[in-house]
């Protein structure tokens, strides 16, 4: 294994994302921490960007809806080092036609060690540690075998 760092820098890029049943805790949550979330970038899935940005004065940058590929855009930004933690309120009670999306983006931000909250309290536990005012060197466990991947055929 290689053990890589990522510095993430005091200022975070932090994605947002909300299954519909969930938009309205979202955006709850993203009024009562403005303030704190004005220190740093954010971006989101399409309705959930839009939704914020009509009833906030939050700048926000948007991607695809979910169901139609927001969730992978935001993967590939993850994978690219250029999102540094993910709050997103995913629906425990109601599948979703794009489920393999939502699984794909749990398991890239796990791989890349990022900090996620699903949920309100621990979404409030992120925003509150002093960890998101500072700089923060993120291990990356590579695997030298992926790393290095090749097949002999
Ligand atoms: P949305 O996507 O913000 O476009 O609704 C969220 C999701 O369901 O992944």
């Amino acid at each position: 294994m290689i053990n890589k760092k990522q510095t993430m820098d005091k200022r975070k890029t932090i994605a947002l994302v909300a299954h519909d049943n969930m938009k309205k805790e979202l955006l709850e949550w993203v009024m009562n921490n403005s303030e704190k979330l004005t220190n740093h970038r954010l971006c989101a899935t399409g309705t959930t960007g839009s939704i914020i940005a009509d009833k906030t004065n939050l700048i926000i940058t948007k991607y695809k809806s979910g169901p139609l590929g927001g969730d992978q855009q935001l993967g590939a930004k993850i994978v690219d080092c250029e999102i540094d933690c993910l709050i997103f309120f995913w629906d425990p009670l109601e599948s979703q036609p794009h489920d393999p999306d939502v699984k794909a983006l749990l398991r890239i931000a796990a791989l890349y060690n990022i900090p996620v909250a699903t949920n309100k309290a621990t979404a409030d536990f992120i925003i509150s540690s002093p960890l998101m005012n500072e700089e923060y060197e993120r291990k990356l466990n590579i695997y030298e075998g992926y790393f290095n991947r090749h097949i002999n055929l």
